[in-house]
């Protein structure tokens, strides 16, 4: 049987077609596409008064919108250790310290109970991750962030297209929120991300610190509307800008967004359906009436299981299945750990799943049958003859 990876992309031949079109064009970096993508995801939120600034990842994105808020030396930004380090690096970078909270036990999104718990003096900013696609208890984490006066940037790495109180993640009253469109997320620009915000004091920094602290970014300064050669360095920027070959990737991708979510919404049935029986414990939906993206299946290890968590991936892998972890708690990363003298005691929710979880192949080229295989693999190690 040939190799099940845990993760592919879906790339069409519009897709392929548009990046073509763009090589010809003889424009391949920031121009036209991506101010077309940007347009685009404006209007695939529904929302005219949200302005889209494309970068070259979500770390990129999550590193503007902090920077564009203030957050510097001094201040502390509460996030979850159960999410991947990008969501906490970037605070670093601003000379920020970084406050992690554990998440919640069914759901493994920031606990606000904890975050409200963690607020001290220095905290400027709550950073919530939907994880997996599901989208985090924004209602209570912006009552928290309102009654402390606190700043909202949402990790939305995962969470396209997510829905939290039936809006889209995006459309929320945070103060920005970032996508990714990285090589595994649920729509992809092999790098690529896309910072949102209603805030336009955010929007405007954000944009000049996304290409070298320049006053307009290359599109303007190099087509024929505006004197060409003059620009202004105000302030030693970045170099996060989107080209337009991952932007005609994206523009196509974005279309696709919603049938994609449905087939991995349809996959995730043929999951529920396949692994009954078995001792495991099956990902949180989504909160009534809501869209989760389903960018990862998480599983865990029921008690009981005949075995742990590391030889059940192995089995898997002797399968031919490729599998992950979602993720190995920053508290245990080195950095994190050693920075902040963490104890795997003081986040047991993010810790005892840790140690119980595999994400199992979720991807849209997958089928039915693909779903069976794994949930058999999985029979055959957790229920031996
Ligand atoms: C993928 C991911 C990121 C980083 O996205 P990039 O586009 O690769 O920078 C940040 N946070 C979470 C939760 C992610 O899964």
């Amino acid at each position: 049987m040939p190799f099940l990876p845990f993760a592919l992309p879906e790339i069409g031949d519009e897709e392929i077609a548009e990046v073509v079109d763009t090589l010809k064009s003889g424009w391949v970096t920031t121009g036209p596409k991506a101010k077309r993508f940007e347009a685009d995801f404006a209007a695939f939120l529904g929302d005219a008064s949200l302005q889209c600034i494309s970068v070259n990842s979500a770390t990129a994105g999550l590193h503007l919108a902090l920077e564009a808020l203030g957050i510097g030396p001094g201040d502390e930004v509460i996030t979850t250790t159960h999410t991947f380090t990008a969501t906490a690096e970037v605070v670093r970078y601003l000379g920020a310290d970084v406050k992690l909270v554990d998440c919640d036990p069914v759901t493994l999104n920031i606990d606000p109970a904890a975050v409200e718990a963690a607020i001290g003096p220095r905290t400027r900013a709550i950073v919530p991750v939907h994880f997996a696609g599901r989208a985090a208890d924004m209602a209570r984490l912006l009552a928290i962030a309102q009654r402390h006066g606190l700043k909202v940037v949402e990790d939305a790495a995962h969470a396209l297209p997510t829905t939290c109180g039936g809006a889209l993640v995006g459309t929320l009253a945070s103060d920005a929120t970032v996508f990714s469109f990285y090589a595994n997320k649920t729509i992809t620009t092999g790098e690529g991300g896309m910072l949102v915000t209603r805030d336009a004091a955010l929007a405007a920094r954000a944009r000049v610190m996304r290409l070298h602290g320049i006053s307009r970014d290359a599109f303007d300064r190099f087509s024929a509307q505006v004197p060409s050669w003059y620009y202004e360095i105000v302030a030693p920027g970045f170099k996060y800008n989107l080209t337009d070959i991952a932007a005609a990737l994206g523009i196509h991708q974005l279309r696709r967004a919603n049938d994609f979510q449905r087939k991995r919404e349809h996959l995730v049935a043929c999951y529920a359906q396949a692994l009954q029986g078995l001792p495991l414990q099956l990902p949180a939906g989504p909160a009534p009436g809501d869209v989760h993206a389903w960018h990862l299946y998480v599983v865990r290890l029921a008690e009981g299981a005949p075995l742990g968590r590391d030889r059940l991936i192995e089995a898997l892998y002797a399968q031919g299945i490729g599998c992950s972890v979602h993720y190995i708690p920053l508290h245990q990363q080195p950095y994190w750990r050693d920075r902040y003298g963490l104890r795997p005691g003081q986040f047991p929710n993010s810790q005892r799943a840790y140690e119980r979880m595999l994400s199992l192949p979720l991807y849209t080229r997958m089928t039915q049958s693909d779903v069976e295989r794994v949930a058999g693999a999985l029979k055959a190690a957790l229920l031996p003859l």
